[in-house]
């Protein structure tokens, strides 16, 4: 269901073509590297497609010109993209033929085991394909022969890359067809049954199991808002007895199940008690099951000032990981504001969606490092080199570092992402892969 774009990374030597080739296939959309600000200059992620596939290309075409000896710096390059890439296509000047410095590549290459596709570059011609030919001795199976300058043969290299990545999503499609769907959880007698009748009251659609094949049984779809919702495990709201008798393990697994099926989860919580560590809890296991989230206030209809007061003051201490989620008060029992919960789950499924193009985001984290640098630990300065959005539902960022960033630090860079960017109503991932 979730999106993930694969990464391509291009190595080579210096001057085999690898940033020519890099334009021929993004075709100059994006920004040059130039304009990213604050992006260390020899690995700058670009998004790119080919025949309705997404992928991002992180081009480690620069060298550090503070490194040592070149099979060193050859090395360290090549191990980046290993380190970052799902596939690595590895581009050789075939006018030139092998070198040592490529041996090499082909070495490090080898032992890392991921899918490298191999361009002969600069075949501009017929005639160059024979030298071209000359690259089967590297090993890593058939040279594509192209000319990045010319654009030759760069469709069939672009079908070999797409053959190397894993299964990229298809541009054309959505994540997955029919109705959205929704959890409602939350613990024994906040309200859960009496919401799912009032929302399911006259519009229900399909309300049991007689129907068959196309609605699971455990489900209902009702009808919200003009649209149709599937709600997951209504058989499990509806059937109380284990509940009600205080089997909070039974309750767990079922939410456990339904938070599985759901995009978004509808915890509910009983405005009119303090929050208890099971509510808690049950808002946590829905955030860390990355489903998109919307907290429900029933019962607001027994809710006088003073209990407002200390709703405040609960939400402030108890919810603070999940203040990004939209909060409704209801009452589900007279259907008050009940009408509100469509425009919430509109909004947290709509973050949990966004995706951030490539060039904004590393042209915010290029801004974010520069402005707030990692703090230094023990003489060393952890550093984001470049970041892509790996995924949606729910955002995952890689952040390709130097050195480990810090919890504290993932936890601002997150927050200045949700500044930046949205992500209302959606738990963000954050993976770092150092480089060490
Ligand atoms: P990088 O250092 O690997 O990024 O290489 P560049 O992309 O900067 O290219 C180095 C030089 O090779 C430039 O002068 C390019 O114009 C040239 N070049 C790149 N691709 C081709 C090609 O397919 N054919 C020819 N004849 N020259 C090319
Ligand atoms: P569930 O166990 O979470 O499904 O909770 P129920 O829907 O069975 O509700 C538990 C109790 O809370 C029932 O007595 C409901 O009538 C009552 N209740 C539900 N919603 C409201 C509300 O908005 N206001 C008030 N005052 N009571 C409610």
């Amino acid at each position: 269901m979730a999106e993930r774009i694969p990464v391509l990374a291009i190595i080579g030597r210096p001057n085999v073509g690898k940033s020519t080739l890099v334009n021929r296939i993004i075709g100059r959309r994006e920004a040059v590297v130039e304009d990213i600000p604050g992006v260390t200059r020899d690995r700058v992620p670009y998004d790119a497609e080919w025949n309705g596939k997404a992928f991002t290309v992180v081009d480690t075409g620069g060298w550090d010109p503070d490194a040592r000896g070149l099979a060193e710096r050859i090395a360290a390059q090549a191990e980046v993209a290993v380190q970052a890439a799902d596939a690595v296509l590895f581009v050789v000047d075939a006018t030139v033929g092998i070198t040592d410095a490529d041996e090499a590549v082909v070495r490090i290459l080898r032992a890392a085991g991921k899918p490298v596709v191999l361009a002969a570059n600069k075949v501009d011609d017929q005639r160059g394909e024979l030298e071209a030919a000359s690259l089967w001795n590297l090993g890593l199976g058939e040279p594509y022969p192209v000319s990045a300058l010319h654009g030759r043969g760069s469709g069939d290299l672009l079908d070999a890359v797409l053959d190397a990545l894993p299964e990229a999503p298809d541009d054309e499609d959505e994540p997955e067809g029919g109705p959205r769907r929704v959890a409602i959880i939350g613990r024994p007698n906040v309200g859960k049954s009496s919401l799912l009748n009032k929302l399911a009251r006259e519009d229900r659609v399909v309300v049991d199991d007689a129907s068959g094949t196309t609605v699971d049984p455990v489900d209902e779809l009702v009808e919200l808002g003009g649209r149709t919702w599937r709600f997951i495990d209504t058989a499990g709201i509806r059937r109380r007895v284990r509940e009600a008798s205080g089997h909070e393990y039974y309750a767990s697994l079922r939410t456990g199940g339904a938070l599985e099926r759901a995009e978004v989860a509808v915890v509910i919580v009983d405005a009119s008690q303090t929050l208890s560590e099971q509510d808690t809890r049950i808002i946590s296991q829905a955030a860390e099951a990355g489903r998109a989230l919307v907290v429900a206030f029933n019962k607001w209809d027994l809710v006088d000032d003073e209990r407002r007061y200390y709703i405040e003051r609960e939400i402030e201490r108890e919810l603070v990981q999940v203040a990004w989620a939209p909060r409704i008060n209801i009452a589900a029992r007279t259907g008050w504001h009940v009408d509100r919960l469509v425009r919430a789950l509109d909004t947290a499924l709509e973050g949990w969606e966004t995706r951030v193009g490539t060039g904004a985001l590393n042209a915010f984290l290029g801004r974010l490092v520069s402005e707030h640098p990692h703090p230094v630990r023990g003489g060393k300065q952890p550093k984001i080199l470049f970041g892509t959005q790996a995924s949606t539902a729910p955002p995952t960022f890689i952040l390709f570092t130097s050195g480990k960033l810090e919890a504290g630090y993932l936890r601002f860079v997150e927050r200045r992402l949700r500044e930046e960017f949205g992500f209302a109503g959606t738990p963000i991932h954050i993976q770092q892969r150092p480089r060490e």
